[in-house]
């Protein structure tokens, strides 16, 4: 198929259509070519006047391109050039300088150029024109006066940046405060733009003070100096570059050069020399002069006219000190300039640990308040306890009481019997002795008989008695089979009088338990009227309340009571050791609620079932006093 040829309908329109899409394909093409151009990078020219391979131009640079980022829009490339006019001066260096420049330049447009140094402003105000004709500028690091206002060419502006003389003499009236005298090192003491008025900037502040001025003096000479400086001097040092000798130097190694002989503290001037050598002073930051040049730079890339941007002091020198130099030369910080910051402190235990300290401290404080708090619980658990056993005693003797008061009756009946027994007796000793012979021999055994009768009497008022001395709480061991014993022989009187057979089977060793014998007594004797309570209204066959003791599980020894009543409903089986709860008319519901008060004091237990054979059985376990 040739093109461009119609043949027929169908070619043509083959034909037409390729057209339309070569048409479409030209066109996307140019457009991208324009997209391209559109995104054209920005570009910054940094020029400045010494070298930035050192430290502080460096850092300028490296501000510059921080800002140059952090502005983030359209991409932006930062050219830097280092005239490093100072090491080489003269005006042929210039001339191919420009020529050098023109050539590297001409086909790179710079958008901005940003101009470091008073000798790099003065280049550009010579030599602009045939190099970067239209480039706005951004003057850096240059000091606000007339002299270098006076080299601001059209269409541009500047952030200033300077220490002044009077700076460098209040740093060093806050490290010697009785300062009286200083030595300048240093080209910058003789540059007008720098220090160069420091004559009139001293007398304003100091009229006393004595200068010794080497600024001109070469590297040896001022090592020789600051060697044997008298007792209330300092050393004011501006970079040194060269030794005026034709020996260059980087500042930072000049200084430390310097240092190694210094007997006085030195001031310094850059944050680029600070931790090298000298005490601190007022320091220029470099990166900081970069980034506020940078930022202004890129105001002028994003459209701001230069003009419109009046030139403004930047904040970028700040009072800085070295933590062990101060110590060194005994520095108290409170007479350093308000603002200071003070690098290389050695942090104390405490600054370094406090995170460390703190915690540990805490932790030992919660353990000492956790440890109070329970010392406290356990003082105030054991004065409860010592309150709830009086409360307990109290309550067993009340107990006591009331049991002696139902008893009453059959008491009154034991004692009548012997009582009346002795009044027969006597009576009839009496009828015996009326007669004309009385037989002595019946008298002396009617009187044997009045005094078994009264020691019968006797013995039933001293168990009353024994049983309602109130004795202060104590635990002692204690036989279990006596102490049941003696409870059965107490309530033998009660149990007479109901008709119930009180039967006892001891085990046949002793059982040694740790107790309060009184309590534990009420608590037994409580069942065992419990169990006399159950059987009194039975036919007399079946009244009996047995009382046995015995081992339990080989360590605790066990009471049991049992009764050959109608025994105890299974649903009241827990419910009848609580307080107040009975089922009798005259019943109080107190008395297993104390025995079972008592029982856990002893820690011990006790519960209630029924016998196979009938009749409740109450067992109380304790543990023994020495377990097997
Ligand atoms: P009270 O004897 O004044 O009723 P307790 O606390 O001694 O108070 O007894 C509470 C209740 O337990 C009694 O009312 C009775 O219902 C039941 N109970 C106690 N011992 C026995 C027993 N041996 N047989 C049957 N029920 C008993």
């Amino acid at each position: 198929m040739q093109w461009g040829r119609a043949d027929g309908p169908v070619e043509r329109m083959i034909t037409g259509l390729v057209r339309i899409l070569i048409v479409c394909l030209l066109a996307s093409l140019s457009r991208e070519c324009i997209a391209a151009d559109g995104k054209r990078q920005r570009s910054i020219l940094v020029l400045e006047d010494a070298d930035f391979r050192s430290p502080f131009y460096s850092e300028i640079f490296a501000g510059i391109r921080t800002a140059a980022k952090q502005s983030g829009r359209s991409p932006t490339v930062t050219y830097g050039e280092s005239l490093d006019l100072a090491r080489f001066p003269g005006p042929d260096y210039e001339e191919s300088l420009v020529g050098h420049l023109r050539t590297k330049y001409a086909q790179r447009p710079i958008d901005v150029i940003v101009s470091i140094g008073v000798a790099s402003a003065k280049f550009l105000q010579r030599r602009k024109q045939e190099i970067w004709p239209g480039a706005p500028v951004v003057y850096g690091f240059v000091p606000d006066l007339p002299e270098t206002r006076a080299l601001f060419l059209p269409d541009t502006t500047a952030v200033f940046a300077r220490i002044r003389p009077a700076q460098l003499l209040m740093a060093a009236r806050a490290v010697v405060p009785d300062l009286n005298r200083v030595v300048l090192v240093g080209e910058a003491w003789k540059n007008p733009l720098t220090y160069g008025q420091w004559k009139q900037d001293f007398a304003a502040a100091m009229p006393d003070l004595e200068v010794t001025d080497l600024s001109g003096a070469t590297l040896r000479e001022v090592r020789d100096h600051v060697g044997s400086l008298p007792a209330r001097s300092a050393i004011l040092t501006s970079a040194m570059y060269s030794d005026g000798e034709g020996t260059y130097y980087s500042p930072a190694s000049a200084l430390a050069r310097v240092a190694e002989k210094a007997n006085r503290p030195i001031i310094i001037t850059s944050d680029t020399f600070i931790g090298r050598s000298g005490v601190g002073g007022f320091l220029l930051l470099p990166e900081m002069i970069g980034r506020e040049a940078g930022e202004v730079a890129m105001r002028i890339l994003d459209g701001e006219a230069p003009s419109s941007i009046v030139p403004f002091g930047g904040d970028n020198v700040k009072p800085i000190f070295d933590w062990r130099e101060l110590r060194r030369w005994n520095v108290d910080e409170a007479n350093l300039p308000s603002g200071s910051e003070i690098r290389f402190r050695q942090q104390t235990f405490w600054e370094q640990y406090h995170w460390h300290a703190t915690i540990v401290a805490s932790v030992v404080l919660l353990q000492a308040l956790m440890i109070a708090i329970l010392l406290r619980e356990r003082r105030l658990r054991f004065v409860a306890e010592v309150e709830a056993r009086q409360r307990m005693s109290e309550l067993a003797h009340m107990n006591r009481r009331a049991t002696a008061g139902e008893m009453s009756v059959s008491l009154a009946h034991e004692l009548n019997q012997p009582l009346a027994a002795i009044l027969i007796n006597a009576e009839s000793a009496q009828q015996i002795l009326l007669s004309p012979a009385p037989d002595l021999d019946e008298v002396r055994d009617i009187l044997d008989h009045i005094c078994r009768d009264d020691q019968r009497a006797a013995e039933v008022i001293r168990r009353l008695r024994a049983f309602l001395k109130r004795e202060p709480t104590e635990r002692r061991e204690l036989d279990l089979n006596t102490m049941v014993g003696e409870v059965f022989r107490f309530l033998s009187v009660q149990a007479l009088t109901h008709d119930v057979e009180l039967v006892t089977e001891p085990s046949a060793a002793e059982i040694r338990v740790k107790a309060d014998n009184i309590q534990l007594q009420q608590a037994i004797l409580n069942l065992v009227v419990n169990g006399i309570d159950a059987v009194a209204h039975l036919p007399d066959k079946r009244r009996r309340v047995i009382g046995r003791t015995g081992l339990a599980d080989g360590n605790q020894a066990l009471v049991s009571i049992a009764d050959t009543g109608d025994g105890i409903l299974a649903e009241r089986a827990t419910e009848i050791f609580k307080p107040f709860f009975t089922t009798k008319a005259q019943g109080m519901g107190i008395g297993l609620s104390i025995a079972h008060t008592i029982v856990e004091a002893h820690g011990g237990r006790i519960w209630a079932e029924n016998a196979p054979s009938g009749g409740a059985v109450f067992h109380v376990s304790l543990p023994l006093a020495a377990p097997r």
